[in-house]
């Protein structure tokens, strides 16, 4: 199956400068090294949120990719995106609310 390409980052191995960033098939970002001296060097971040947001925080996104989108899956917040303030304030304690259900894409009209 085709691997989703997420963006490129530079290989910290070879120092290849458009190492592919992907999502392996459970979603986790992993970088591969294909193009460089590592050919096929990887690093998966197993979806552990520290790698996760160490490598998006490295990664430049391909086009219509939304890294921020991708970190918020493994509650990651990327330096420089949408929280102004740096210093977040403690978020307040969770609520026990029921998890909401995922949204359907029942939206398709046939006919
Ligand atoms: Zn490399």
């Amino acid at each position: 199956m085709a691997k989703r390409l997420i963006g490129h980052a530079t290989c910290p191995d070879c120092g290849h400068p458009d190492a592919e960033v992907a999502l392996d098939k459970s979603g986790n970002p992993y970088r591969v090294c294909i193009l460089g001296e590592c050919d096929g060097s990887q690093h998966f971040t197993h979806g552990k949120p520290a790698r996760v947001k160490n490598l998006l925080a490295k990664t430049r996104p391909v086009e219509g990719v939304d890294l921020a989108a991708i970190a918020k899956k493994f509650n990651v917040t990327l330096p420089g995106s949408s929280s102004p303030d740096p210093a977040r304030p403690p978020a307040a304690p969770s609520s026990p609310k029921p998890a909401a259900p995922a949204p359907k894409r029942s939206g398709l009209l046939i006919g």
